[in-house]
């Protein structure tokens, strides 16, 4: 092992061990905004939650913050399409933004979700990076293309998470991250690193943990 490595490696437990602490900190809800008025102050470094309605959401927020009941499913259609914003700390903002794709036309749903989500991630100064959550099952659909392609309009970093990877063999998870490692080089807004997990197992709670803790420190 050269001292590059050693370097690197103590960088990632560093990081690791920065993501364990920050996430053990007590996570507060502050509002559910429905409209740009509503939105809280923007004091601390913010990360958004999107995906189709039943990626895994809500269940994926709660294994980071290690809560049960935390992020709940707010997408019973017919409700008012709202974001749910979780202060973590003093140091990160969670944004639980309304699932998208639920029975409709992708594009129709995306307009309709774009209106004010859509302000709301061009417009967040705070805002790092926005996890776009696809199910390990389905990969990538035509109504995450849609979301995908209006961020990359908005130059609105965002990065690939699998969800339920714990639904799949192992050979079928390797497939999927080539396949889609190979589609979001394509995107010019796009984080090249995927995270594959499973909210049930526990798979990939601790790389994200440490990911999200590490967009704190960047200036
Ligand atoms: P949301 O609508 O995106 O917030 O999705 P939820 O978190 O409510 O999850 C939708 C469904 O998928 C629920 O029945 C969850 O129990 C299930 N689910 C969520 N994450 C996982 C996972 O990692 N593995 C498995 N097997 N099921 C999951």
């Amino acid at each position: 092992m050269n001292s590059g490595q050693k370097v690197q490696e103590q960088n990632n437990e560093k990081t690791i061990e920065f993501g364990r602490w920050l996430f053990a900190q007590t996570c507060t809800f502050v509002i559910g905004a429905a409209k740009m008025e509503d939105l809280p102050e923007a004091k601390q470094t913010e990360v958004a939650f999107a995906g189709r309605s039943n990626v895994g959401k809500s269940s994926l927020i709660n294994a980071l913050i290690n809560q049960k009941n935390l992020a709940r499913t707010s997408n019973t259609p017919g409700r008012t399409q709202q974001v749910n914003f979780f202060n973590l700390g003093k140091l990160l903002t969670i944004a639980d933004l309304p699932g998208y794709g639920y029975a409709r036309a992708p594009r129709e749903t995306v307009r309709q979700w774009t209106d004010f989500v859509g302000d709301y991630l061009q417009s967040r100064v705070q805002l790092r990076r926005a996890c776009l959550l696809i199910d390990g099952r389905h990969g990538i659909k035509e109504s995450d293309r849609e979301v995908m392609k209006m961020l990359d309009k908005n130059a609105v970093s965002y990065q690939i998470i699998i969800t339920k990877s714990d639904k799949i063999k192992p050979v079928q998870l390797e497939n999927l991250l080539s396949k889609t490692i190979t589609e979001v080089a394509s995107h010019v807004a796009a984080h090249p690193e995927l995270i594959a997990t499973s909210s049930v197992k526990g798979t990939g709670i601790v790389p994200l943990r440490a990911t999200l803790a590490a967009l704190t420190t960047e200036r």
